[in-house]
């Protein structure tokens, strides 16, 4: 059979359905999702390391021998924690386990098997160790069969080894069918190989490599991390440039136009938010689509300022979409905004991914008539077939959860819409200006009149009671307090039983308290529930995961109890806090720590009292986790990137940011025959636009 880039994995030789099910799994289906699969490391064996000389960070791969497997309960709960000692001649090192890989994972070693271990070096309380490293069985003495083997993440039914042939055997039948994608003249002059040959090199390392290609720092790395930031870069650029530039809906007025919602807010506009509400209705006058970003802290009143951009666009007669990052905070904008727009002659629509096939088809029918001029959703919105009949407008709140990957193409008819994204999350100047790339800033800096800075204490245990004692007396004078549990290594399961069993236990420890719960394996309804009563005060505390983390909005809430601090990074910490302090009463928040905690994390958390700042908190934050730490999650959406890596690779950015200048400058329109692959990449879908974000 033929084969190409669409083929699907399942019918390459050796696969089969089987294989192609555990392919799929990881979502990889067609060949072209199989090579694109990069390895998240090599083993370089002309290199062979050694246990005494491993440092903290680095993703290395050794051989060793099992000492032996042990396993203890942690703490009084029913959780455990395994742990495999290895060791090879120059020492013992731990490799631990805090959930089981798979069924049988730690039954398969025995007492001085040789293994390969791969993973990131850790260092706990001053000792070298493995946090979940995979090992594998290595009995064969092939040392030096190989030179550098790519390793890619072990999954039950693939091993490394299975998937590096059947790797090979893809490349082999696409020979020569993989296509460039930028043009000749940028890959002389930034001496990039070609796409085919830099894929192929990546899964089947050269032998002639050096050893720097472990660091991902060959030329073939480089040319894919190079393509990666290109495109994201071009596509930033060709906003700017006027002559590619799509038109929007121009739209007329100011702000006196929708003088009637802005008088029908329960509160005046602050300086800042005027001002960036007047910005956002200077760019939607323009005949372009406009690209803008309003960054101001937690609780800063960012809302207000997105409803009234939309009123705009709805007085305009066009429609506006809002998107949001958890269904709990879209279900607040919907009220909020029913209440606003609906008296005013506007229809509200509310679609997430959650409901009723039917209830979608309703709602997206009524966007494609233009009944509705104001819907509100999730990431549904952007993954439903949605047509719009004349989207002005879509606004992205809390654009810093949406990764890159989720940059889908929003649909519309006609004219492109204008963005607006809100961020509370600051980053630094220089990782801004790449990231945004040529996003404009409204920025909010001044809080509501009237606000007081949150109280925050970090305390231990030994406090608790006292702490308890002073729940007790805010929810005695009306207010009310939420209790957050982290998660717990990344288990949402053993996270869920944790907020489960610290709220029975509440009940029963203070039986006049209402409590509630909410956490994200809930239903929807249930969480909706939850929140509904919370706000209606119907419950005096409300125990929850860190699904509350963005946007909820309850103003006589006034505390916030947050256990096991040290777990959470200071941004996090700090859009927590961000949930009280919203209304006129003092607000609290105690950060409680963990038994156990280091000096380290008692210092980071400390931090918190120090400043309410948000930009301050991202500096120390960034200060004291460093770069690739802070950026390295959703933070900035980096999760986007294959291969790439905003940090590590700064300089290619640097470079690719330069290459898609030129591409700009040299042919503005990208018409000639060399550019016809780009510019049908930039506009592929005709009619659709990237949503406004790269981060
Ligand atoms: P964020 O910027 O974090 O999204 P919100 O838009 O949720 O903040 O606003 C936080 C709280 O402040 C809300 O309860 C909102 O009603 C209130 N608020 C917003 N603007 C003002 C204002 N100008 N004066 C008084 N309260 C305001
Ligand atoms: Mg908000």
């Amino acid at each position: 059979m033929e084969a190409n880039i669409d083929t699907p994995v399942q019918y390459l030789k050796g696969v089969g359905p089987h294989l192609g099910r555990a392919f799929q799994k990881r979502g990889i289906t067609t060949i072209e999702d199989l090579i694109h699969w990069y390895p998240r490391g090599y083993q370089d064996r002309r290199a062979a390391r050694k246990i005494s000389d491993l440092k903290e960070g680095e993703l290395v791969s050794l051989r060793a021998q099992v000492v032996g497997v042990r396993s203890q309960n942690l703490g009084r709960s029913k959780r455990k924690m395994w742990d495999v000692v290895l060791r090879d001649s120059s020492g013992v090192i731990h490799c631990k386990y805090f959930r089981t890989p798979y069924k049988g994972y730690f039954e398969r070693f025995s007492p001085n098997m040789f293994v390969r271990v791969e993973g990131q070096v850790t260092l706990y309380r001053g000792n070298i160790e493995f946090h979940h490293p995979d090992i594998r069985d290595d009995e064969s003495d092939d040392e030096n069969l190989d030179a550098i083997i790519p390793l890619y993440t072990e999954t039950e039914g693939l091993s490394p080894r299975r998937i590096s042939k059947i790797i090979s055997l893809a490349f082999n039948r696409l020979e020569g069918k993989i296509e460039e994608t930028l043009p000749r003249w940028l890959l002389e002059k930034y001496k990039l190989p070609p796409r085919e040959v830099s894929l192929r090199a990546l899964h089947i390392p050269p032998e002639e490599s050096g050893l720097d290609f472990s660091q991902r720092k060959s030329k073939y790395h480089r040319r894919v991390i190079f393509e990666e930031f290109f495109w994201m870069q071009l596509v930033l650029m060709s906003r700017k440039s006027t002559a590619i530039r799509l038109k929007a809906h121009q739209m007329s007025g100011n702000s006196s136009t929708i003088k009637a919602f802005i008088e029908s807010l329960p509160f005046s506009l602050t300086h800042d938010q005027e001002k960036a509400l007047g910005e956002i209705i200077e760019d939607l006058n323009c005949p372009h689509p406009m690209h803008r970003l309003v960054q101001g802290d937690v609780g800063s009143g960012k809302t207000a300022v997105a409803f009234l951009a939309a009123a705009y666009t709805l007085v305009n007669g066009n429609q506006c979409a809002l998107m949001a990052p958890t269904e709990i905070l879209c279900e607040q904008h919907y009220k909020k905004a029913k209440e606003i727009f609906e008296p005013l002659g506007f229809k509200v629509g509310f679609l997430t991914g959650r409901m009723k096939k039917s209830e979608r088809e309703l709602i997206s029918n009524q966007l494609t008539s233009g009944e509705i001029s104001l819907v509100i959703g999730t990431h549904a919105l952007i993954q439903e077939d949605v047509d719009f009949k004349s989207l002005g407008l879509a606004i992205i709140d809390e654009q810093h959860r949406f990764g890159v990957h989720q940059r889908r193409l929003l649909k519309t008819k006609g004219l492109s819409p204008h963005f607006l994204v809100m961020t509370a999350t600051p980053i630094p100047r220089s990782l801004a200006m790449t990231l945004y790339g040529d996003l404009d800033v409204s920025l909010i800096k001044e809080s509501p009149r009237g606000r007081k800075p949150v109280v925050t204490r970090v305390v231990f245990e030994s406090k608790r009671a006292q702490v308890m004692g002073f729940m007790e007396t805010q929810i005695k004078a009306g207010r009310q307090v939420y209790i957050i549990l982290p998660l717990v290594e990344e288990s949402e399961k053993m996270d869920l039983k944790d907020a489960i069993n610290e709220y029975e236990k509440l009940k029963k420890q203070y039986p006049k308290i209402r409590f509630g719960l909410i956490h994200g394996r809930m239903k929807s309804e249930e969480k909706e529930e939850s929140m509904n009563l919370f706000r209606q005060g119907k419950l005096d505390a409300l125990v929850s995961t860190t699904v509350i983390e963005v946007g909820v909005d309850v103003p006589n809430a006034n505390m916030i109890l947050i256990e096991h601090s040290e777990r959470f990074g200071l941004s996090q910490l700090h859009q927590l806090r961000g949930r009280v302090g919203r209304g006129e009463h003092k607000s609290y928040c105690v950060l409680m720590l963990g038994n156990a905690v280091s000096e380290d994390s008692r210092n980071r958390v400390r931090v918190m009292a120090e400043t309410n700042n948000g930009f301050e908190i991202a500096d120390r934050d960034l200060e004291i986790r460093g770069p690739g730490d802070f950026l390295g999650t959703r933070q900035s959406g980096l999760e986007g990137f294959k291969m790439a890596n905003m940090v590590r690779d700064f300089e290619i950015l640097v470079e690719a940011r330069k290459a898609a200048q030129e591409v700009i400058a040299r042919d503005p329109n990208l018409s000639r025959p060399e550019h016809s692959k780009l510019k049908m990449e930039l506009s592929r879908g005709d009619g659709f636009l990237a949503l406004a974000t790269s981060g």
